[in-house]
């Protein structure tokens, strides 16, 4: 039999609904695995009592014939979710002894669905990174990573902000895990972890609850291990919430239903402007086989453009933190979380601030403060904003001609983070295919695709338009059938 951790969430829950094993003996094979993995530092909080608590609930309820969807199912939360009870860090000093009150609207519906939580996953701080390493705790640790975890000599990155979600995901010691993406934060991990990642249409997914970096821009979403655990997880997150006020009220499809569409007749779109210099030659290959994998399954594919291109990382990264520090502003000592004191009420703040948020949080804030400044508000905000719309347009005229866009979802496999560390504009890079997609609103999934020279999942990135999840869906397994990419990581539990 496949090893419990193995197995898929469709595979898990069709597992439990035959008797197979229990909640409780699925959620112990999780749990240990969470000890084994503690080397990769996925997570930063542990929730192994509450955990074996839920599947002893769950086991109880199946027996009694009332099973839930996703009942008995253990779940890797990015810290970035209020969970009800259990702290919440956002990866920040400033948070790191918040519990919160209240449940965000996802994890609510998750543990209404009957999910199992293992615990509160690693990120960058605040979400703010693409690597896990600006985490105020240990970085995460990538489980593609060649050698003996803890003593090997390059240490690769999963990417991030949901880097702990990903190497959760990877690693098999969740089955599934909630991630957050206002850059890419869950498709560039995705794609670096050999993971399946979606970033929803902006408003179908609740935002309440989940700690706010840039609000126009972030969206939660599910990362698994296929697509179709994708859909199930999409189908069970997404809807209406009164509480997020940019929630968007149309019904939810059934988005199980759109897995075997296949890509007949299907118009998917290669943008040339994705073909930046000095790309990495992996990716570009894997990016030429998906395109190819397509056509082969029926699609027609079709090149695009989508000319504002390269303004899209400037634009974000003026927007971004200019939301983030008007969100941040409430991180003053008084109301939430940290407090250091000192002489006077400004001292106490800088104080604070200054002891509370690590380095690139504090660079986000300044850039953010100064682009919404008297006299730099119209040159910078107002520009980007004007810049961000020609961007969301050049995506509503190539969708005239295509129903979908291919492209890859990061410039380069997982690397050591001393390689890029040193200049924060190479990491900013990392956000080079994704950003466009938070940008515009629009939907993006990652999943994998083929591998480097080196052995390092490569995934490629499906864009589709405004709430048409299904779509994405569909081209999306009709690839993942084509690649058949079953590499696993060298560390698994
Ligand atoms: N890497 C991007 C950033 O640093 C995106 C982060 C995210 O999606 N949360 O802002």
């Amino acid at each position: 039999m496949t090893k419990l951790t193995d197995l898929t969430v469709v595979q898990a829950l069709n597992g439990l609904k035959n008797k197979e094993f229990s909640a409780v003996e699925l959620v112990h094979a999780h749990i240990d695995g969470m000890q084994k993995a503690a080397c990769l530092n996925a997570f930063i909080t542990e929730t192994p009592e509450l955990a074996l608590a839920q599947a002893r609930v769950s086991d109880a309820r199946r027996a009694s014939g009332h099973a839930k969807a996703l009942d008995g199912i253990p779940l890797a939360i990015k810290d970035l979710f209020c969970t009800r009870g259990i702290r919440t860090t956002s990866a920040s000093k400033m948070l790191e002894n918040f519990v919160p009150p209240y449940e965000s609207t996802i994890t609510q519906k998750l543990l209404d669905a009957g999910a199992v939580t293992l615990g509160k996953t690693n990120l960058d701080e605040f979400a703010m990174g693409s690597t896990t390493a600006t985490s105020y705790f240990k970085p995460t640790i990538n489980p593609w990573t060649e050698g003996d975890i803890l003593g090997a000599k390059r240490k690769l990155i999963p990417g991030g902000s949901s880097g702990g979600s990903a190497a959760a995901v990877a690693a098999r010691i969740a089955l599934a895990a909630l991630g957050t993406d206002t850059g890419g934060s869950i498709r560039q991990p995705a794609s670096l972890t050999g993971t399946v990642g979606i970033k929803p249409t902006y408003g179908r997914c609740s935002r309440f609850g989940i700690v706010a970096f840039a609000s126009s821009l972030d969206q939660a979403g599910p990362m698994t291990r296929n697509v179709e655990d994708a859909a199930l997880m999409l189908k069970l997150m997404s809807g209406f919430d009164e509480k997020d006020s940019m929630s968007v009220d149309i019904p939810v499809p059934d988005y199980t239903q759109a897995l075997g569409k296949g890509v007949k007749g299907l118009k998917i779109g290669i943008p040339s402007e994705y073909r930046i210099k000095g790309m990495n030659a992996d990716v570009d290959a894997v990016w030429q086989k998906a395109a190819d994998m397509l056509k082969a399954a029926g699609a027609e594919v079709m090149d695009i453009t989508l000319p504002h291109t390269k303004y899209a990382l400037p634009v974000y990264y003026i927007i971004a933190p200019a939301e983030a520090s008007s969100n941040f502003a409430k991180y003053d000592g008084v109301r939430f979380g940290l407090r250091v004191n000192g002489e006077s009420l400004n001292d106490m703040y800088d104080m604070t601030r200054s002891e509370g948020f690590g380095k690139e949080v504090q660079r986000r804030i300044m850039i953010g403060t100064y682009v919404l400044s008297a006299g730099y508000y119209d040159a910078y905000y107002l520009r980007a904003q004007q810049v961000r719309r020609l961007i969301r347009q050049d995506f509503i005229n190539a969708f005239k001609k295509c129903d979908v866009i291919l492209t890859p979802a990061a410039p380069s496999p997982a690397f050591a983070i001393e390689e890029k560390q040193k200049d924060p504009l190479q990491l900013y890079l990392e956000d080079v295919f994704t950003v466009t997609l938070n940008l515009a609103g629009l939907p993006g999934i990652c999943l994998p695709v083929g591998l480097s020279s080196e052995k390092l999942p490569i995934g490629m990135q499906l864009i589709g338009k405004a709430f048409d999840e299904e779509t994405l869906i569909s081209a999306a397994r009709s690839l993942e059938e084509s690649a058949n990419f079953t590499h696993k990581p060298l560390f698994t539990v």
